[in-house]
């Protein structure tokens, strides 16, 4: 707590529940917030790759929107971006999902949010595998 402030990092996961639940886990750990906004897609990682969808452009349009949103409302400068393994949004392989993680942290640190952008997998066995920053 900043002056009596609720802190808040920001999340964007993939909407599978075990995925979303378990990043604010990691999240409030690795940033030391109160609390976390949570922004989720099916296969968020992949969307924000670029993954071609027929949602893509609406969903990325949403997500930058509410990140924006928990940025300037609720004052969050940090923001992990998370993956997982055997996604069914986003079916590509561990290693693959690690190139997506990148592209999404290049796109997410272009818009100029978030001084702080993490990524960070679910691997197979359900460990919480920090990517990047
Ligand atoms: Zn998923």
């Amino acid at each position: 707590m900043i002056d009596g402030k609720v802190t808040f990092s920001t999340v964007l996961s993939c909407d599978s529940l075990h995925c979303s639940t378990d990043s604010v886990r990691w999240a409030k750990r690795t940033f030391g917030t109160m609390e976390v906004d949570v922004i989720t897609a099916p296969g968020m990682d992949g969307i924000l790759a670029g993954m071609a969808r027929a949602d893509a452009e609406e969903t990325l349009r949403r997500v930058k929107l509410e990140a924006e949103r928990s940025a300037r409302e609720n004052g969050s400068t940090q923001c992990l971006i998370m993956g997982h393994c055997n996604c069914k949004a986003n079916t590509v392989e561990y290693e693959e999902h690690k190139v997506h993680l990148e592209k999404a942290k290049q796109l997410v640190e272009s818009w100029g949010f978030f001084p702080w952008v993490a990524t960070g997998i679910f691997n197979p066995q359900w460990e919480f595998i920090r990517t990047a920053a």
